[in-house]
């Protein structure tokens, strides 16, 4: 007997160097950890009266997904930033609304966030923002998720950049709070949540601030044990300050300093040259791509495909924030990740769809840290799990011979809403597709209310900035 017990479902365990699919499969859970994983006939008489059991016919049982790169506070800003050059994005299209967003309207915002990623079937959010400590508690703790989250550490301040071709004029003083509130995170909440939240240290990027407080923050990190999560070479904004500053890539500036190692998870790293990629995958940094945000961002396909064939260890994938075009939904970003990085490379075989589930799970798992305790379905593993409804007319036929075509239909057709259950730590989150730990109405209410302000207030910034975007709006096209 166990607390909960699934079986005769189509297992995708992750273990091995595949899938490690188990036909016909079972798998139990106890408080917060998988007890067993097998076939249902092998663990019927032992689990089959547990406290709760669910037949899994037809449907997916997989590990839940893990977004390794995300900005849930900007999920209120969804759609009102994109379609501009890259280099307007940042302080033309989302500056005149980040200005306005308060803690309060982040906390809306995040939980919005939380809500779309759970019920597509995301167990972990690894976070970097401000005011992470806040968000912990009023969203990832009570909404049952697990995250791994960091405070961002940068020298920049409301008035540090004028000008994007200019560079950026750095706020020690504002940068010394920052490093003071990332270590008090770490401090705080490392662990809580019954261990659902780990603490990190994020640099912000190497455009953000100076060479002492980027070293001094890794610094701290490696100290306590603790990775980096850092943009890196995020598109020609920070090319321009890079060159300006230090007079060469960023890529080139980081390894000269000794800064790229496996204790980093750099995001991003797409204003890179195919020599770079390999920098950072022989140096064993932790990529965490983006390609559906960056794609609406810049333009340009991250190298997720290339980091692996260049020997990179770990990647994850990240849905980055909504405005970008996956929003919070691994399921549509593994597809846009394939999609994206098949047509960068003009090669079909890219990140097949095994591949590609393994880096949403697994590999993201590991990516960020904790893949020995998440990521696949293993006995001994955190209860971290989903299940798929493979009977929609998008999803159907499954078949076994001479091809199992599950994990293709997962990442070329499903939308999200095939996820019916979302286990995480052992708990419900996500039963009978409804989100059980969030009240949905609410949450999509206060988010509403807060982009609502949001906007009222930014709306005259938003056209005086006169991006790209508002010089649509102005000629009425949207
Ligand atoms: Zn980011």
């Amino acid at each position: 007997m166990a607390d909960i017990y699934i079986k005769n479902g189509f297992l995708l365990t992750m273990r091995g160097e595949g899938l490690g699919t188990i036909e016909d499969g079972a798998l139990a859970v106890e408080g917060q950890d998988i007890v067993a994983v097998g076939k249902t006939h092998e663990l019927d008489k032992k689990y089959g009266n547990s406290k709760r059991v669910i037949d899994a016919k037809s449907k997916a049982i997989l590990p839940g997904f893990v977004d390794v790169h995300i900005h849930t506070g900007h999920t209120i800003i969804r759609g009102e930033a994109q379609d501009v050059p890259e280099i307007e994005w940042m302080l033309k299209a989302m500056a005149p609304f980040g200005k306005y967003i308060t803690p309060q309207h982040s906390i809306a915002a995040g939980a919005l966030g939380v809500l779309e990623g759970v019920k597509s079937g995301v167990t972990t959010y690894g976070e970097i923002g401000i005011n992470e400590g806040q968000v912990a508690e009023k969203v990832f703790i009570p909404s049952g998720v697990r995250a791994n989250i960091a405070d961002t550490v940068n020298e920049i301040g409301p008035n540090s950049r004028p000008d994007a071709n200019k560079l950026y004029i750095f706020d020690t003083s504002l940068g010394e709070q920052k490093m003071k509130a990332a270590i008090d995170l770490v401090e705080r909440w490392d662990g809580a949540g019954d261990g659902r939240i780990s603490c990190i240290f994020s640099p912000h990027g190497a455009d953000m601030m100076s060479k002492d407080l980027l070293l001094r923050v890794k610094e701290e990190a490696v100290k306590r044990g603790k990775l980096s999560h850092i943009h890196v070479a995020q598109g020609g904004r920070e090319a321009i300050q890079i060159k300006l500053r230090h007079h060469t890539t960023t890529i080139k500036y980081l390894d000269s300093l000794g800064f790229l190692d496996d204790k980093v998870i750099a995001a991003h790293c797409h204003q890179t040259t195919d020599d770079e990629v390999s920098i950072i995958a022989e140096r064993g940094v932790r990529y965490a791509s983006c390609p559906a945000s960056i794609a609406l961002i810049d333009g340009i396909v991250p190298p997720l495909a290339l980091f692996l064939q260049r020997g990179g260890r770990y990647a994850g994938l990240g849905s980055d924030q909504a405005p970008g075009s996956t929003g919070h939904n691994m399921l549509v970003g593994m597809k846009m990740a394939a999609l994206l990085n098949k047509v960068r490379h003009r090669d079909p075989t890219v990140l097949p769809a095994w591949q590609m589930l393994r880096i949403a799970t697994i590999e993201g798992a590991n990516t960020i840290g904790l893949g020995n305790k998440i990521g696949s379905l293993e006995k001994g593993k955190k209860a971290d799990l989903i299940i798929m409804d493979l009977k929609a007319p998008h999803m159907v036929p499954t078949i076994t011979r001479p091809v199992r075509n599950v994990a293709p239909n997962i990442v070329y057709y499903s939308r999200g809403d095939e996820v019916e259950t979302v286990i995480v730590n052992g708990r419900f989150v996500v039963d009978g597709r409804r989100c059980v730990t969030l009240d949905e109405k609410e949450v999509m209410k206060k988010a509403q209310a807060a982009a609502d302000e949001v906007t009222a207030r930014a709306a005259d910034d938003f056209m005086a900035a006169d991006s790209y975007l508002a010089k649509a709006v102005k000629r009425g096209l949207l």
